[in-house]
């Protein structure tokens, strides 16, 4: 039913955003470890990270939802989330 799939959808939105501004992630990177290959960006579904100028960056910590998908494909175990 598509008026239940979109409370559905707006619920897990706003959970993820109401959790967002009450604890901010913290989003560390090993820069001695990361090559800039880019699988954490490629898997994070809040578009977090970035790649700029062949180096990793977070771009918008505050819509981290600590998923940790990132740490988990991150060949090197060089990105590691923490809440604030
Ligand atoms: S997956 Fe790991 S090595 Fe690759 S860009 Fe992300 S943090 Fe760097
Ligand atoms: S924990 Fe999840 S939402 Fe946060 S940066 Fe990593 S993949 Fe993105």
């Amino acid at each position: 039913m598509v008026i239940r799939d979109e409370i559905i959808i707006l619920t897990i939105k706003f959970t993820w955003n109401f959790k967002g501004e009450s604890k901010m992630a913290k989003i560390i990177i090993d820069y001695d470890e990361c090559d800039a290959c880019g699988e954490c960006v490629d898997v994070c579904p809040m578009e977090v990270l970035i790649i700029v100028d062949g180096k990793l960056e977070v771009q918008h910590p505050e819509e981290c939802n600590e998923c940790e998908v990132c740490m988990d494909v991150c060949p090197n175990e060089c990105i590691e989330v923490e809440e604030d």
